[in-house]
């Protein structure tokens, strides 16, 4: 029975989807593993609050527990260094919320998700001159170097640094931002959200307080995420949700037991495949490139090259707005450079950061490949944005051409 569901499962969720339609927006959601379908449609079709202490909750509370044992694979962690969450925005939420205390420097970078900076700015509402965004330069690097200066002489507070960036795939050298504010008794804490699943995150090694991730970014399910909260990390008990005290008093709510079952899969899942999938990735988002970059020389490719997530490139058509090309490709799903989540296009933040002038901004459409991108679904894209850019290009020369 689970071997149909999974199949049914796997084709009605990821649809019809195939070189032809190429999925290029990972970034933004990866389609769900096939394992972590199973596993969601599995555990939705069994009775049980994790809490209850009959046979049904005790077996939900265990595949509650198997699930935080595969997270914790990926993490290297602990299970019990592990807060379910419904995602990354609550579980950003929940670390900075506990991680600041007012008075002490809460530092982070104009090119966090929102989730961050939103989240830093609430905090810090009644205090603003605790709020310290560090340099960028325009290649998305993070100038570390400038933590040295907010921290001399002090003690406490807390730096919060994105691992990968979510626009520009630019990676931030954790260990070092760690190494520099240790001395300084500073809690660290990572935005993961597009690391974990996509390259080794060893907790350990990156000698971090607090990690943030989404299931759904790397073939979970949507809705559901977690927070690794190092164990004997000095945080304020700050709770965002209060009830019945699951989640060791962290997270109250009944536990979403199959959201969390299909995390641990989708967890297990890329485990196995960290390393390979990384680079086969990489050499799919190297020819997408190429393809781009040699039928049409003057577009140009956003943040460090040679420090980038494996499966994202942001690439600028210059004088070529983003939203017409995707219009034009319509079977292609990637990103234009803006942020859309009210309806209402914003140029995107991160770019701006990096010093991009607005029409550039305007002009970046970001292509996010995973674990599933084919071959083929990488020159059919090619092939389809070449088309759609020159499309769009001689629209606007018609448009805006003599007479
Ligand atoms: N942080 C980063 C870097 C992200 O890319 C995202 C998702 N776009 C989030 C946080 C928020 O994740 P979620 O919507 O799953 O809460």
């Amino acid at each position: 029975m689970v071997r149909d569901t999974r199949e049914a499962g796997w084709q009605m969720m990821n649809g019809p989807h195939g070189s032809d339609t190429p999925y290029l927006d990972y970034n933004a959601t990866a389609p769900i593993r096939p394992e972590a379908a199973a596993a969601v449609i599995e555990a939705m079709l069994s009775v049980g609050n994790a809490s209850s202490t009959h046979r049904p909750g005790r077996q939900a509370a265990h595949r509650v527990d198997i699930a935080r044992r595969q997270l914790a694979g990926l993490l290297n962690c602990s299970p019990g260094e592990i807060i379910f969450t419904s995602g990354a925005t609550e579980a950003n939420n929940l670390a900075l919320h506990a991680a600041y205390t007012a008075g002490n420097p809460l530092v982070t970078t104009p090119v966090e998700h929102p989730a961050v900076l939103e989240t830093a700015r609430t905090v810090t509402a009644e205090q603003p001159e605790d709020l310290v965004l560090l340099p960028v330069g325009t290649d998305g690097l993070v100038d570390l170097g400038a933590l040295d200066q907010v921290f001399a002489g002090r003690h406490g507070g807390v730096v919060s640094l994105m691992a990968a960036n979510n626009e520009t795939g630019v990676l931030t050298d954790l260990h070092v931002a760690a190494k520099a504010v240790r001395e300084a008794g500073v809690l660290v804490h990572t935005d993961a959200t597009q690391i974990i699943g996509r390259l080794p995150a060893d907790v350990a090694e990156l000698d971090v307080d607090l990690v943030s991730l989404s299931a759904h970014k790397f073939g979970g399910p949507q809705g559901v995420g977690a927070l690794y909260v190092r164990r004997g990390a000095p945080l304020s008990h700050r709770p965002l949700l209060v009830g019945g005290g699951q989640e060791r008093g962290w997270r109250a709510g009944t536990l979403n037991v199959a959201g969390i079952v299909g995390m641990g899969a989708a967890a297990e899942s890329a485990r196995r495949g960290l390393g390979e999938e990384a680079e086969r990735i990489a050499s799919l988002r190297d020819r997408l490139e190429y393809l781009l970059t040699s039928a049409l020389p003057d577009c140009r490719i956003n943040g460090r090259h040679d420090q980038r997530l494996p499966g994202v490139t942001s690439v600028i058509f210059p004088s070529v707005p983003a939203d017409a090309v995707l219009a034009a490709m319509p079977e292609v799903a990637a990103s234009g450079g803006s942020a859309c989540a009210s309806g209402a296009p914003m140029p995107s933040h991160v770019l701006l950061a990096m010093g991009l002038s607005q029409e550039d901004a305007d002009s970046t459409i970001r292509f996010s490949l995973g674990y599933a991108t084919t071959d083929a679904e990488i020159g059919h894209a090619a092939q389809a944005a070449v088309r759609a850019v020159k499309q769009v290009r001689s629209a606007l020369a018609e448009a805006h051409g003599p007479r």
